[in-house]
């Protein structure tokens, strides 16, 4: 193809960008003219009309919008307040809609000898507009007396007077721009300094250029016919500016025909690549005739007895878990290594099913190597499997952070030796190339928190033998979402928990509440509990968030002892944090001042109280992780989340969902529902990268039947190589390979 495409295109050449917007712009991901195209509106207005001024008077009685032509008569600004306050008003004459140019400066004339509305009143019809700040300064100098504007914003009345406070002005001696006025307009979400209004202009010329002209269309004409989907081009045209809207008085975009062309797209690209990617494994292993680790034959006592090790009985869940492996390692299965999903909500015990999985294996002379998302988690898991097996201990070599190379050289020759044959690490793991030789199982606990690169890394790095992979996630999905986005991998759900936990109570507080919540936390430090305190820690603002937590560990130091509070977060050292954990654990701090960076797998069995503070930046999903580092013991726990005095419906809502709902398997049901799924997964590190226009619980339908086509085009066509498949290859390329590391060639 010899013209460029919308993604060859990037977004500082649009007209109106340049670099600086451009750098706004890659704040929401948006590179290239393509990325512009997909950044949907979040609704409409309705900008068809001018309002005459008996409509304006009518619509201010309701507090509603309104739109309409103007002229300027007067305009003052006045200092209100000590500090720089100003108010800015200025008397505005609405004419009639139809005027323009010669008429508007014949129409008659307005009474100079008017007074500022405060306490007057204005003869028809003229109405007026206020500025409570001006940031920019000069308001009344860019629209002195006598200019025509057209205005819009919400009207109200105030002493019988119409007004409008800051309203959005455009000068109207020139023509209109047609994006501004005239149709049903975009929203947009603000991105920084970027507002609705700019962004709109950069989109209304960006659709007009030629190679989005030039879009082709990338679904076989009978498919998108029997789908009853319009074309690509004319759904993306009609997403940023449609011919019709009906306002439903939610922020949404109707999920019409257009919306599920653009979300049929995307999901149907993305079952393409993955089933792509699936058969890339599976033929590189048969292709380099790798050896897959098995068991020919498994001493049936074997199992009996690392069960009879532990201090507790399998549940029922468990068991069917480790089934499930012993299923997939078996003799009959050897031709493909298993990769097994294991999804269980937090608590449910996860990490044991992973350690008997690894000691079958280490009695086969494989090496196991196993990846938490933290070095706290990491250490924990080592930890856990000397206790639970404590002549197996030795075997068991836990990796950190960046090793010297006397270290490697040490864990190198543990390993030959056969003195370690499990290896327990962070990603630091995947770094070092030479540590194994016959590694037989890979085990990624926490899956969500690791891309899809590593995984392949890691796979990557074994030579000879293709080793099992067995992945853990306390965050389920459901399982039409799995079978696409996992599609590589079978699935094991451990739903029951281990029997005898006591429920955790889960209370709501408000901010403002914080003495009397001060005074309970010292009552349950008295009846020797020991407490979580946890702060979030989001990428936009980390340095403000990060002074936030070390305030409160100051605040709660004062509060119960310095000697009595620990405080942990990501930035520390991982001597520091390992410090503060193990003090902890052994009880000799009570409470734990500490970021997200407990959120995944800690286990502290005598702390039975967390507190989440701004509990409404969390997702759900996060709050459920969060809320399951308690409720590990005997006693009854609790869960205190920390809510703003004055929420939205929205965030009430879903605090709501954590105090009625200790199911995690539910909860992220309503997660993904309200979230979505690049939300929900957490961005960048889920391996799924997250959906831009596509929403999960809405278009499960789509998801489903963008599976099944996808794998009706490749039994046909399985590398897409057929002429007519060569605009959907590579627009699957442009949509995901990037982002899923296909290595597809040509
Ligand atoms: P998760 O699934 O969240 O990773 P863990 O593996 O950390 O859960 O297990 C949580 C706690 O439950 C641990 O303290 C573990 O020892 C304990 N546990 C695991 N299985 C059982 C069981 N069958 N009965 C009782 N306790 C169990
Ligand atoms: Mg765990």
């Amino acid at each position: 193809m010899s013209f460029k495409q919308p993604w060859d295109i990037e977004v500082k050449f649009l007209k109106g960008v340049g670099p600086k917007l451009a750098e706004f712009f890659a704040k929401a991901d948006v590179h290239s003219l393509w990325d512009l195209l997909l950044f949907l509106p979040r609704t409409y207005e309705d900008r068809r009309t001018l309002h005459t001024y008996s409509e304006i008077q009518q619509l201010a009685a309701t507090d509603s919008a309104v739109m309409g032509v103007g002229l300027i008569e007067k305009i003052s600004r006045r200092s209100t307040g000590p500090r720089g306050r100003s108010l800015t008003e200025a008397v505005v004459r609405v004419l009639d809609p139809g005027m323009r140019g010669e008429q508007v400066m014949s129409a008659p004339a307005g009474d100079p000898s008017l007074k500022l509305p405060m306490g007057g009143t204005l003869m028809d019809p003229r109405i007026v507009f206020t500025w409570f700040y001006d940031p920019g300064g000069g308001i009344e100098k860019r629209f002195p007396p006598g200019t025509t504007v057209v205005f819009r914003g919400k009207a109200q009345i105030f002493r019988s007077i119409v007004q409008v406070s800051h309203p959005e002005l455009q000068k109207s001696e020139s023509e209109l721009p047609w994006w501004e006025f005239g149709g049903f307009m975009p929203v947009y979400r603000e991105i920084s300094a970027l507002s609705t209004r700019v962004i709109r202009k950069i989109m209304a010329q960006a659709l007009g250029r030629e190679e989005v002209r030039l879009i082709e269309e990338t679904l076989p004409e009978s498919l998108r016919k029997e789908l009853g989907l319009p074309p690509l081009k004319d759904s993306l045209r009609e997403l940023h500016f449609p011919k019709q809207w009906q306002p439903t008085g939610e922020p949404v975009i109707p999920a019409g025909p257009y919306l599920q062309r653009v979300a049929f797209e995307e999901l149907f690209m993305m079952a393409l690549a993955l089933q792509l990617r699936k058969s890339e494994w599976s033929n590189s292993a048969a292709l380099q005739r790798r050896k897959v680790p098995s068991f020919s034959t498994l001493a049936p006592g074997r199992l009996q007895g690392f069960l009879k090790k532990l201090p507790f009985e399998l549940t029922p869940g468990q068991r069917a878990a480790i089934d499930d492996i012993m299923r997939d390692v078996s003799h009959e299965n050897v031709e493909v290594p298993m990769h097994r999903l294991v999804q269980g909500d937090v608590g449910s015990g996860k990490t044991v099913v992973a350690f008997v999985a690894a000691l079958l294996m280490m009695d086969e002379n494989f090496q196991v190597a196993m990846m938490a998302p933290t070095e706290i988690l990491a250490d924990q898991h080592y930890q856990t499997f000397s206790k639970l097996f404590p002549e197996r201990a030795h075997e068991c070599l836990l990796l950190k952070g960046a090793l010297s190379v006397k270290q490697k050289k040490e864990a190198r020759s543990a390993l030959s030796e056969g003195r370690a044959r499990f290896v327990i690490g962070t990603q630091a793991l995947l770094t070092d190339d030479t540590l194994f030789d016959n590694l037989g199982l890979i085990i990624v606990d926490e899956q969500h928190r690791f891309g899809v690169k590593q995984r392949i890394l890691m796979k990557g790095q074994t030579s000879g033998v293709s080793p099992h992979l067995l992945v853990m996630t306390a965050t389920p999905i459901p399982r039409s979402l799995a079978l696409t986005i996992y599609g590589d991998l079978n699935l094991s759900v451990i739903r029951d928990k281990p029997i005898g936990r006591i429920p955790i109570e889960t209370h709501l507080v408000r901010k403002k509440a914080h003495l009397a919540l001060a005074k309970r936390l010292a009552k349950f430090l008295e009846e020797g509990r020991q407490i979580y305190l946890v702060y979030p820690l989001v990428e936009e603002s980390e340095e403000m968030d990060l002074k936030d937590v070390q305030t409160a560990h100051a605040e709660w130091c004062a509060e119960f002892g310095a000697d009595r509070v620990g405080l942990l977060h990501g930035r520390m050292k991982s001597k520091d944090k390992e410090a503060v954990m193990r003090a902890f654990k052994a009880g000799e701090t009570r409470v734990l001042v500490s970021t997200t960076v407990i959120e995944v797998g800690v286990d502290v069995p005598n702390a039975s109280v967390i507190v989440i503070e701004h509990a409404e930046r969390f997702g759900l999903s996060q709050l459920h992780q969060l809320r399951g580092r308690v409720g590990r013991g005997s006693t009854k726990s609790y869960c205190v989340l920390v809510g703003p005095d004055k929420a939205g419906p929205t965030v009430e809502e879903r605090l709501q969902i954590m105090l009625e709902s200790d199911d995690g398997f539910r909860i992220a049901e309503k997660d993904l529902e309200i979230r979505g799924p690049g939300e929900f997964l957490g961005r960048r590190q889920s391996g799924l990268p997250g959906f831009r226009v596509a929403h999960i619980m809405r278009d499960i339908g789509l998801l489903e039947r963008a599976r099944e086509e996808a794998e009706r085009i490749l039994a046909r066509d399985p590398e897409l190589t057929r002429p007519e498949h060569q605009g959907l290859k590579e627009m699957m390329q442009r949509w995901w390979g990037g982002r899923m590391e296909l290595t597809l060639s040509g």
